[in-house]
């Protein structure tokens, strides 16, 4: 069985604890390998290795840091068949989507290679004569990425990235269901010639890696994308500093009676059980126009009926195995509730072969405030609500505490127009599922999905710099504002 190790100052090590935990393939139960169950002296060892490179890291021009990042993509780019392959073992996703994960890797650090040669300031006049003021992005310092496993290369890679061409230094702790992607995407980064100490790894366990990071004082910003009841552990325990949090979704599409239904079939499929409905995005709320429900319900089934489940290596696979037992527990929760509040249209069971599998399941009949029209499930079950017409649809959606990701399918622009005006969510699709995202444009939630911050695109780059404001007076005598003689 292969041992997998911590990086740290640029060398492969092995955890002071002395112990392993094991990466389990979901689709079949089995390790994948054996990784360092990193601990506190782990972390302080990586922290010391970052503040030792941070000088030297933040004073390399941005546009040369921006050289490594492109090179990063190209590696990433020439393994990207084998880093798909290995993803899917590691955590279940089907190859189309495994393939998908590394390719937005790629495309966020081409991008943020780019933003080396941006990081914009802004100019603006001062309000006294020969006296100039603008402001430029620096560094955080010390930064903290802690990730999930849904997007085990994407969302590490939207955190390095642009904290890389921000001029920060890295500790990096992979969640422990997928380390071994982490892993590759390390390797990668010191493939690419990124110096010593300015990328650093520890695996293992939240309490003890997860824990110390959000704690230490000497990280400067903390990047983390998880669950909410993480999220808000983290944001009692941080102390003073910058923090990013990208948190849960109850995501809805709703469906107009003027919507094209097969378009909308379509794309409700692909945002429920896409990842196996374990994305932030996906769809778990369809709040259907009542004179379309049926129709669309008869759609949906019909069509998920059909999605082969299966392990995501197969060719033929459309959904894959959930991340691990204690995420097959949890659906076969909400699907007993949902028996109690809806009704069952398909699915509702975990197949019964090795492997965390779940059938995809939708249930109808249900009301806005019952309880799996509230909570993420974070599986493939969804909950479908007819209503009377958009201002109603409008208000549903809105009734979760969370606000990430929306989507209305109408044909009718005033309906569309509404919709984009008064949905309370980060991101609004007209036409188009849940999910997708693009790496040029910001992404994010707003209420319980996260504290404000976003990433990816321009904005992604104020999380990992601070603004830093500059006044220069060539007046040559001493020149006071707000009008002080
Ligand atoms: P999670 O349990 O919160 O874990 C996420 C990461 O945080 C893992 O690396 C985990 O380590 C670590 N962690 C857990 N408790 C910690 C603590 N007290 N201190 C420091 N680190 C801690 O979330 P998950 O189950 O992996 O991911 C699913 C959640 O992520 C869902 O709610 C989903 O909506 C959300 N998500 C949000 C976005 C977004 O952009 N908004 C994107 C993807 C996923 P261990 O693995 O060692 O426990």
């Amino acid at each position: 069985m292969a041992e997998y190790l911590n990086y740290i100052g640029g060398k492969w090590t092995r955890s002071t604890s002395g112990k392993t935990f094991d990466s389990l393939n979901p689709a079949t139960g089995k390790s994948i390998g054996k990784f360092q169950a990193g601990n506190e002296k782990d972390v302080e060892k990586a922290i010391d290795a970052a503040e030792k490179t941070l000088n030297e890291w933040k004073n390399t021009p941005a546009p040369k840091r921006g050289e490594y990042l492109l090179e990063i993509a190209r590696i990433l780019r020439k393994n990207k068949e084998k880093l798909a392959e290995n993803m899917s073992e590691e955590m279940g996703k089907i190859m189309k989507e495994t393939r998908g994960d590394v390719q937005e890797a790629i495309d966020i650090f081409e991008y943020m290679a780019g933003e080396g040669r941006r990081l914009y300031g802004h100019t603006t006049p001062s309000e006294l004569q020969h006296k100039m003021a603008f402001t430029q992005r620096k560094p955080v310092g010390v930064v903290g990425l802690i990730t999930p496993w849904n997007f085990p290369m994407a969302i590490p890679a939207w955190k390095i990235s642009p904290a890389l061409i921000g001029g920060n230094t890295i500790v990096f702790k992979p969640s422990s269901d997928t380390p071994r992607t982490a892993i590759q995407l390390v390797e990668i980064i010191e493939e690419a010639g990124v110096p010593a100490g300015v990328v650093n790894m520890v695996t293992g366990d939240a309490q003890y890696v997860g824990n110390t990071l959000v704690k230490s004082p000497r990280i400067r910003g903390l990047s983390f994308t998880g669950s909410r009841e993480t999220g808000e552990w983290i944001t009692q325990h941080a102390g003073v500093k910058k923090i990013g949090l990208e948190l849960g979704g109850k995501n809805a599409i709703i469906v107009m009676d003027d919507a094209d239904l097969e378009l909308a079939t379509n794309g409700i499929i692909w945002g429920a059980f896409g990842t196996t409905g374990q994305r932030c995005t996906a769809c778990s709320r369809v709040i259907v126009h009542e004179k379309v429900a049926k129709a669309l319900e008869e759609m949906l089934v019909k069509k998920t009926l059909k999605l082969k489940v299966g392990d995501g290596r197969n060719k033929n696979t459309d959904v894959g195995p959930l991340i691990n037992e204690k995420a097959v527990e949890k659906s076969i929760r909400y699907a007993s509730i949902g028996r109690k509040e809806g009704k069952l249209l398909c699915g509702g069971k975990p197949l019964d072969t090795a492997g965390y599998f779940f059938e995809p399941t939708i249930f109808t009949q249900v009301k806005a405030r019952a309880t799996i029209a509230q909570e993420e499930i974070f599986g493939p079950i969804l909950s479908i609500i007819a209503v009377k017409n958009l201002n109603e649809a409008i208000r549903v959606c809105n009734s979760v505490e969370y606000g990430l990701s929306s989507s209305i399918y109408t044909n009718d622009l005033t309906n569309a127009m509404h919709a984009i005006d008064q949905i309370e969510a980060g991101i609004t699709y007209v036409n188009s599922s849940t999910i997708g995202a693009e790496v040029h444009l910001p992404f994010g939630g707003i209420k319980k999905t996260g504290n404000g911050t976003r990433e990816a695109g321009i904005e992604g780059i104020h999380e990992f710099t601070e603004t830093k404001t500059v006044y220069i007076d060539y007046s040559g005598k001493l020149q006071k504002a707000q009008g002080i003689d």
